[in-house]
């Protein structure tokens, strides 16, 4: 792991770390980062924030299409599949 890890490592990673699939150096890697850097932060809460309510919507009657617009719009298709 190299020693400067920056905004755009963080969001190159966010996917398998927000998965739960980040190597332990890799999610301190983030973390570190995150403390140090109040825009990852944000991006990160908020991404938390979004994929959560993904969650939530996935187990509602959301009908599929209003679903798959959701997801669209948060620009979340990659986890439709
Ligand atoms: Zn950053």
């Amino acid at each position: 792991m190299h020693n400067h890890f920056d905004c755009h490592d963080l969001l190159g990673s966010l996917s398998d770390y927000l998965d739960g699939e980040a190597r332990q150096e890799l999610c301190r890697a983030i973390e570190t980062h995150m403390a140090e850097c109040p825009n990852c932060r944000i991006v990160v809460d908020t991404l938390k924030k979004t994929i959560y309510l993904v969650h939530a919507t996935a187990e509602s009657q959301l009908p599929d299409d209003v679903r798959a617009r959701l997801y669209k719009t948060l620009e979340l298709t990659d986890y439709l599949k």
